[in-house]
């Protein structure tokens, strides 16, 4: 296994793969996983494409753009690759995975498709058993392949309507889902009900409560009408008559 923290030891480690082809062949297991921004893309990619035996393949590189994903990625084959994880855009991800059918793990960065359909979806993956990322991204997912271990979470952007759609998609499965962790609303009471009817052969499940941004949204109106009513309530003991507070125009603003 080759874990990679930086890109002085991608240096240090690509130079020793051009004088060392016993240790191209050796390496199943390779991970970068970066802090800093990447700056040299091209040495990086070098050494991708002489790691022909890799197994299980971790990239997780801050702030790259998907140009240079894509370069770095292009003509990258791993004909045994059965693990995927990368905070790569879904849509390089989605190319990737053509020419790397056996992927079986794989664990997703978050869809910066919010707007439109991900490029993942619908996509078939014949081996795909484990799957963790965006729940959006992972429902189609589920609902196409013989998955059966979900990891999913929350994007702030989505609603708890999204946790909702990969619940369903949980029955529609043609295998039984062993294990489950999923980010669940504050406000979604009945969602153990509804996992047990989707999923009845569970025998791991880990909850996790965020708050969307639709209750975020409930509790600041509550906030903001507590303080316009409040305000109205000195205005009107001080005799002032009608009074414009900071409540009233945040909340017009805000409604508007
Ligand atoms: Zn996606």
């Amino acid at each position: 296994m080759v874990f990679l923290r930086s890109e002085k030891d991608i240096e240090d480690f690509v130079k020793t793969l051009q004088i060392r082809s016993d240790v191209i062949n050796a390496v199943r297991s390779f991970h970068v996983v970066l802090q800093q921004n990447l700056m040299q893309v091209a040495t990086l990619r070098d050494g991708l494409r002489r790691l022909r035996c890799l197994e299980d393949l971790q990239l997780i590189i801050p702030r790259l753009k998907p140009s240079g994903w894509r370069s770095l990625l292009r003509h990258a084959r791993f004909p045994y690759l059965d693990l995927l994880y990368t905070n790569a855009p879904h849509d390089i991800v989605s190319d990737f995975l053509w020419s790397h059918p056996r992927i079986a793990y794989m664990s997703l960065g978050k869809c910066i498709s919010v707007r439109k359909l991900c490029a993942l979806d619908g996509r078939q993956l014949p081996k795909l058993c484990d799957i963790s990322g965006p729940a959006r991204c992972v429902a189609s997912l589920v609902k196409q392949n013989p998955v059966t271990r979900v990891a999913a979470y929350q994007l702030p952007s989505d609603g708890p309507l999204v946790i909702t759609a990969l619940v369903q998609s949980l029955s529609l499965t043609t295998v039984n889902l062993t294990v489950l962790e999923l980010d669940v609303d504050t406000s979604d009471y009945n969602i153990l009900q509804r996992i047990s009817e989707a999923a009845p052969a569970l025998t791991s499940l880990k909850l996790l409560e965020v708050q969307s941004v639709d209750a975020v949204i409930r509790v600041f109106l509550c906030i903001l009408l507590f303080l316009t009513n409040a305000s109205r309530a000195v205005a009107c003991r001080e005799g002032h008559g009608k009074m414009e507070s900071l409540g009233d125009k945040l909340f017009v603003a805000f409604l508007s």
